[in-house]
Parts: structure tokens; sequence; C-alpha cells
């Protein structure tokens, strides 16, 4: 079986992958899970050092790395190198963990009393299209580092990434069967993940609904789960910000990536009396959005990943009204490609489509409020709660709606959401547990507890 991927900057074939078979996945996961006890025992200096030998690897290979995301993604350049990087720098952070892995020494009557995190054994990571290298690296770096052998399935689609850092690992030394790329359908190796007795966890980003199976699966096996999920996120903007800042910074927050990113900001709410001058603001902003050949250097937007997604995003544009909206590219290069301009809609109702469910596209929704307290309350309208931001010069009010909005990750004047030093992960629909930050080793390990009478 084999998966014929696509440009979708031209909509042409680019090649033929291996899609795997069940049997093929058992034999990974089977290899995995034969590796497991020696890598487990690998010194913690020697796995720290593996580990950093693997990113910089990985780090020696960022342009062929980010031209095959371009190519296979859409992704545009600057993005895809930065995306490449991520995965070298969060290999590093996470090379330093074998070292400090450490449990507790906890005061007890009669003897002495003290913990050891222990790996889990084979852990699976399930990746979706929009980010192939970074969400794949969230989940097999800190794997790894606690000792864990891995599994990783990328999304059907967009493969070609991860299939070339799983042949960087074995060129950097990590042994074979410590870490294996099974490209292939989530109903078939995805679904494995879930079902072999042999995989400890299962760390799923993609949809809500193949999350709820997801999990539904592994509590057959009270299987552990980390589920990285959608969003719908909210961009709150006080007249007292400063607007022409918060309007520069808009567009960015939500079209980034085409709009295919679970943090998207892509509801804007904006006081009442900033409103026109913000939308105004933001009108040049996104008429200026240079959707362009995603290999182009000046390039800020790409494709659609596939023809099915830009289908998906224009049914929600078709029944909306777009304010304003932006150019796309109209040569011949880019003819067959799965293109869409950055999109404006206004919206009056909180039951409308385009405001309440996840559209994964570069289409935003803004509507006015009034004050603080309507603003948190539509805000937290919502399934979902991953990400947002606040723009406003008033410290109480950044921290009082900091708190009030029920969210994973917030930026207050600013979009950032994921920065690999801090935990990440979503409220309500978007997901259970969390990734990334100091924490997230122990995550992939058993905390045992072990008493020594005197
Ligand atoms: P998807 O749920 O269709 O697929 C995600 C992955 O799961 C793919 O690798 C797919 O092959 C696999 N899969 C599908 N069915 C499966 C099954 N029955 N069993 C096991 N695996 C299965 O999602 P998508 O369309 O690839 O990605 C877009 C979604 O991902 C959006 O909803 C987005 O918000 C979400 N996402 C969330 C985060 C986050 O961190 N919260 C990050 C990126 C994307």
């Amino acid at each position: 079986m084999t998966t014929t991927l696509i440009n979708p900057a031209t909509g042409r074939e680019i090649r033929e992958v291996p899609s795997a078979t069940e049997a093929e996945t058992d034999a990974a996961i089977e290899a995995a899970h034969d590796a497991f006890p020696a890598w487990r025992d690998v010194a913690p200096g020697e796995r720290a050092r593996l580990l950093r030998a693997f990113a910089a690897i990985v780090g020696d290979h960022n342009e062929e790395l980010a031209r095959l995301e371009v190519e296979n993604a859409g992704h545009t350049i600057g993005n895809a190198r930065w995306e490449a990087g991520n995965v070298r720098d969060v290999l590093t952070y996470y090379s330093a963990t074998p070292e400090r892995l450490v449990g507790k020494q906890i005061p007890v009557a009669g003897g002495v009393d003290i913990t050891f995190h222990e790996p889990l054994g084979v852990v699976g990571v399930i990746v979706p299209w929009n980010f192939p290298m970074p969400i794949a690296g969230w989940g097999f770096a800190p794997a790894l580092a606690a000792g864990n052998t891995v599994v990783l399935k990328p999304a059907e689609i967009t493969p070609l990434t991860a299939i070339r850092i799983g042949e960087l690992a074995l060129e950097a030394g990590i042994p074979p069967g410590v870490f294996t790329v099974v490209p292939g359908k989530g109903s078939v190796v995805g679904n494995r993940f879930v079902t072999h007795l042999d995989v400890h966890k299962v760390v799923f980003t993609g949809s809500t609904e193949v999350g709820k199976q997801i999990m539904a699966g592994c509590a057959e096996q009270v299987k552990h789960v980390t589920l990285e999920l959608g969003g719908k996120s909210a961009n709150i903007v006080f007249a007292d910000a400063d607007v022409a800042a918060a309007a520069a910074a808009a567009p960015g927050a939500v079209f980034d990536n085409a709009g295919q990113d679970c943090c998207a900001r892509s509801r804007i709410l904006v006081q009442r009396s900033a409103y026109d001058e913000f939308l105004g603001r933001m009108e040049r902003a996104v008429v200026q959005w240079r959707v362009t050949d995603p290999g182009d250097e000046a390039s800020q937007m790409g494709p659609m990943v596939s023809a099915g997604q830009r289908d998906s995003v224009q049914r929600y544009a078709d029944g909306a009204t777009v304010a304003f909206q932006g150019a796309t590219p109209d040569g011949p290069d880019t003819a067959g490609g799965f293109w869409l301009p950055a999109m404006v809609v206004e919206s009056a109702d909180v039951t409308e489509p385009v405001w309440r469910e996840e559209v994964f596209g570069p289409l935003v929704a803004v509507m006015p409020f009034d004050d603080e307290d309507e603003a948190v309350a539509l805000a937290n309208d919502s399934d979902y709660g991953l990400s947002g931001s606040i723009f406003t010069n008033d410290l109480g009010r950044a921290l009082r709606v900091s708190r009030g909005v029920q969210t994973g990750n917030l930026s207050v004047n600013s979009h950032s959401s994921v920065r690999y030093w801090t935990p990440f992960g979503g409220y309500k629909m978007s997901g259970l547990g969390r990734e990334l930050g100091p924490d997230a080793p122990y995550a992939f390990t058993e905390e045992k507890n072990v008493f020594i009478a005197h």
C-alpha cells in the first residue's frame, strides 16, 4: 500500500510513500518493545549524549527538512526553518532530562522512603498534518529522554519530514527500534497504537472527534493518554490597549500557517469604542498580507494543505459575509494549488458556525463587546479552551482576564502560545494533559515508591 503525496502549492504529485499495514505496525511495535530494556538501562549521561547527537544532526539538516516541509505541507520557508529548528531545540532541552530525572526522599517513620520515575515502555505518538515536525518532537523528545522507546505515526499526507528525522536518529547513533517512524493510515497504524498491548501510552494531537475515540480506546487497557485537540481561541482587544499594535499583530495570530493552527486566534473580540479603528487598521494589514509561493523568502502564507481542507474552509466563507480579504497568487506555477486569501468576517451572532467552529483556515470572525465581563463571557462561550490573547495596558485587567478566561495558554500584548520551556495544553474539549515545559518527561514515567525498613 502507498500514499500519493501532493505539493499543495501546485497540486502536482511529489512521490509515493509506503503506508504501513497492521502486520508492519505490529512489527515496529514489537521492535520497540524489544529495544526498550536496553534503552532504559543506557547510563543517564550516555542517553543524554545520544540525544544531543540527535539534536545536532537535525540542526545540520535544517535546510533540507525545511525544504521538504515547503514541498509536502506548503509551509512558508521561514516557518519551516523555525519548525526544524524547534525539533533540534526540543531535543537539546530534553537531553538534560536523563541526568536530572530525580525522585524524592520522603521522611517517614521506621525507615527510608524513596521514589523513582520509571519509563513506561513503548510510547505511540500520533501527529496531525498541520505542524508535522514540532508536534512530533514535543512527543518523542521527552519520551525518549525519560527512557521510553517510541513509535511515531505522521499524518498520512505529510510524512516526509518525520521519515527523514527517523533516518537522522539512526545516523546519530540512536539504537534501532528506539525511535521508529511508521507512516500510514490513522485507522490502521494509529488505531494499532491504541489497541496493541505493548504500547503503554498514546500521545495524540489532532481533531477532537478522533481524540475522543482514542481516549475511549485507551480506556480498554487503562492506557496512558495525552490529547492535544482543537481550538477556537479568542484575541481580546480592550480600548485601553495600543490598538495600532493589536491590529498589526492580529493577522499573524490567525493567518500564520494559513490558519491551520490549533492556537489560531480565530475569534477577535474588540471593545466597541475601539472597534472601527481596529478594523480599519486590520484591513490595511490584511490587504498587504503576502500570500505567495511558500518557497519565496518573503512569503507570509502558503496554500491550504489539501483540496479537501481548502473546500472545507471555503464552505465556512460561503456561509458568512466576508467584510474584506487579501489576495492569492495567480501565476501558472500556482494554478493547480489549494489557495485561499486571508478573510475577515464581522460576526453578529454567537451561534454562527464561523464564530463557534474550528475553521482551521485563513478566516477570522470579529465581534464587538462592551465591558470586561462581557469579553470574558464571550471568550468562554466555546467548547474549546486552548489558547488566547489579551491586549490591554491595564495590569490589573490583564491579570483578572487571564484568570477569567478558561484556556490553557494565554499571552498578554503578544500572541505567543508555544514556547518549549513552558507547559502547553488545553482546557475543556481542547485536550487532556500537558506537553513541553520542565515537567513533560514525568508524563512519560510511572512514579514508584519504595519503603525500606530500618
Ligand atoms: P485528525 O484527527 O484527522 O488526525 C490526526 C492524526 O490522527 C493523523 O495522524 C491521523 O492519521 C490519525 N488518526 C485518524 N483517525 C485515527 C484513528 N481512528 N485512530 C488513530 N489515529 C487516527 O486531525 P488532522 O485533521 O490531521 O489535524 C487537524 C486537527 O488537529 C485540528 O482539529 C487541530 O486543532 C488539531 N491540532 C491540535 C493541536 C494541539 O496541540 N492541541 C495541534 C495541532 C493540531
